[in-house]
Formats: C-alpha cells, structure tokens, sequence
C-alpha cells in the first residue's frame, strides 16, 4: 500500500471534504471500527503487504502490462494512446484486485463467514473466487430479477462453493441485495466480514477499496515513467460505483495528469433511463455514506439504465463526489450506442474486446483526441474484458445492421 503525500483523504472520520462518513445503524459502528483499526495496523505491516503482493502476483498475474494501442493512435493521428490492462486479470476484471486484499483483511480480523451482494455478478465472481481459494464460507445476495438475466454467473459462484440468495423484495435488483447483505451484516457481525465491491458504503470501505485498487495506477506511473520517462497528460476510466477509476487516478492526485471519469447516458441524459449522476445528481445520503445519487420526483433514490451492468447505479463513491466538487476530475457521460462503438473500435483497432464498461471509456476518445497534441500521453483504463457481455453486444450489433 502507497500513502499519497500531497493528497491526504480521507480525515479520520472517513470524510472526503463533506461526503463519506459511516451513516448506518448503531450495532454496525463496532464492527466499523474494529475494521478500520486492523487496517491501519496492516496498511503498512511489510509481512501483510508481502502475501498480497505475492497473490497479486502468482494466482492474479499482476502487473498487468501496459499496452501502445499504435493503431488507435494512428486512427485519431494526436496524442499517444496507452491502454493499461485490467481486462488480463484472473476472472477478467478489476475487481479481484479488491476481493483478494479484503479476503486476507477477513482473515487478520479471524472472520469465518464472507457476505457478498452483487449486480451483474462480476463482483459476486470476484468474492466466491477468493472464497474458494482460501477455503472461507461464502454467501452472495443477488436480486431475483439479476438471478434470471445472469444465469451464468451465478452458475460460476455456484462451482465456487458460494450460495446465492436470490433476493425478491423491491425492484429484485442490486438496491434490494444490498439491503439484505447489511441486515445478515447487523446479525452475524461476530463472524462475519462484509466485502463491499466498489468505493461505496460506509467508511472504512471507499479508503480500503481504493488502497487496494490503487495498484492499478501505481503500476501505471512506474511503467509509463519506463517507457517514455513522463507522466500521461490524460487518464480514462469509466465510473460505475469508481473503483476502478479511483484506482488508478489515486497516485496521480497532485500531479498535472488530467483524470477523466466517464459515467453512463445509457438512453441518453435528457430521459430518465441512464445513470450520469455527476453530471445530473444531488448531495444525499445512501448505503451509508453521503454523495452524490440520482432522485427521483420524489425526492427517492432512482431506479437508473445502463447497457453496462457495472455501470447501472444510482450513486458514486463519496471521493468521486468530493474530486467533482473540487474540480480535480472531470466527469463526462456516454450513453449506450456510443458505448457499442466503443467496443468496435477497441476491437477493430486493437484486437482487444472490452467489456461494455469499459468501452464507455474507450469511446470518449473521440471527444478527448482532437484537443490533444502529438507528444502528449493518453492512458485508457480498460477495466474489463467483454467475454461476459458477448450476449448483449452480439444482440445489439445485430439491430444496429
Ligand atoms: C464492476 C465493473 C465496473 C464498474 O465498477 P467501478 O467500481 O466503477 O470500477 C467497470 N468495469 C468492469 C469491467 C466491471 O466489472
């Protein structure tokens, strides 16, 4: 783990200037605190940072390298674009980085029981990985309706040795599974450790979360500084929850990199279906932190619409909120047909089929590049790989024609 020296968030009371904080009910503030006082014991123990490198390294194959995309470059003819590649990771995504670092946490903490709530289920994969690799129960929330549209990952979970609960109160999707994964938390908190997937929740978890994404950029500064000796000028990542764009802006806060986070339009920002909630939300409080969330008329937190599964929420992490606020990221949108070329053009250009998150990322390019100049840098996270969402894109490429 890396202590950023210029940028120091959150405060001790998990505040990022006024978002964050630990809103949640009073029999959670133990286990709250017991969690954040191991962390900041093995945040920096040498012996607890050497078995998750060693993990991150042996069974996760990290680092993941960092690619010259030569033909986008020549496609938009500006800036060189890198792409730094996520996609490689053990189960095709970032989120691994996280659940491997929580699960050894767990294991520091003596916790024999793992809970998990998921969406589309990368995240739930992610967990019931870990779990199985270190021989720890495994219970994974899901929504009824994510259940059915997800079929195959729960499959996955299931070989892993992790039941899923198909949750059936509310709207039967992620909201609801979150709930249900706090009230096991309130009951079986003696034993039980809650892996939270994202940069949200109560604090500690948008700290812990970011730590252990924050490999992403820490390799990236080192190996760009390797083959060009400078810092990108731009970085690209999509913005779900945040956590795979929090990881890798994370070591260049303070630095003159402009960090560009790209929410999902979904059907566009002028209807109710997508979930740009930088761009069009307001301050609230939700899943125990305040931030900013997309509401509806009513003042309730929205039911939002994204292609991307990993994008389809209505809030963000409070350090999202708090770099927007205070203009050290910028945020933009891209809905769901510009995101569908993004594949393509990854895919075309560079052989690399991303996930449907991810190309929310690649496709600002277009927008980004012609501002750009030839010796400046662009680095495009490229969170995930598409293999999950093959369905989807071969649907709507067929619609598309
Ligand atoms: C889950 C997921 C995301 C969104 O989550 P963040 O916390 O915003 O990173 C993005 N890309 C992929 C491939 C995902 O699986």
């Amino acid at each position: 783990m890396i202590e950023n020296t210029t940028y120091k968030l959150p405060d001790p009371r998990g505040k990022f200037g006024e978002y964050g904080g630990m809103y949640v009910p009073e029999t959670l503030i133990p286990a709250l605190y017991e969690l954040i006082e191991t962390y900041s014991k093995l945040k920096f123990d040498p012996e607890f940072n050497r078995e998750l490198f060693r993990l991150q390294s042996e069974y996760n194959g990290r680092p993941t390298p960092l690619t010259y995309a030569e033909r986008l470059t020549e496609h938009f003819g500006k800036a060189k674009i890198y792409l730094k590649r996520e996609d490689l990771n053990h189960t095709g995504a970032h989120k691994i980085n996280n659940a491997l670092g929580q699960i050894l946490l767990a294991r520091k903490l003596g916790k024999k029981r793992i809970i998990a709530e998921t969406g589309a289920g990368q995240h739930g994969v992610a967990t019931a990985t870990v779990c199985a690799k270190f021989g720890l129960e495994c219970v994974v929330y899901m929504g009824e309706l994510d259940v059915e549209r997800q079929k195959l990952n729960v499959f996955k979970m299931e070989m892993l040795g992790a039941r899923v609960v198909p949750v059936s109160s509310g709207t039967k999707t992620l909201k609801d599974a979150t709930n249900e994964a706090i009230r096991d938390w309130v009951t079986n908190v003696e034993d039980t450790h809650y892996i939270i997937g994202s940069v949200v929740g109560p604090h500690p978890y948008p700290m812990l979360v970011r730590d252990f994404q924050s490999i992403i950029g820490i390799e990236a500064k080192s190996q760009l500084f390797e083959l060009e000796n400078k810092l990108p000028d731009y970085i690209l990542a999509c913005v779900g929850g945040g956590s795979n764009a929090i990881g890798i802006f994370y070591p260049f806060l303070g630095e003159k990199t402009k960090l560009i986070g790209v929410e999902a339009a979904g059907l566009g920002v002028d209807t109710d279906e997508h979930c740009a909630t930088l761009t069009l939300g307001s301050d609230g409080i939700f899943q125990g932190m305040k931030t900013m969330l997309l509401h509806n008329n009513e003042g309730q937190v929205s039911e939002v619409y994204s292609i991307s599964a990993g994008l389809d929420y209505p809030g963000v992490g409070p350090e999202h909120s708090y770099l927007h606020k205070n203009q050290l990221a910028e945020y933009k949108y891209v809905d769901d047909k510009q995101a569908l070329e993004g594949v393509k053009l990854l895919t075309e250009k560079e052989g690399i089929i991303p996930a449907l998150e991810t190309a929310h990322a690649v496709y600002y390019l277009n927008e980004l590049m012609p501002k750009t100049t030839s010796d400046e840098i662009v680095i495009v996270n490229v969170s995930g790989r598409g293999d999950k969402d093959l369905n989807t894109i071969v649907d709507k490429f067929r619609e598309v024609k």
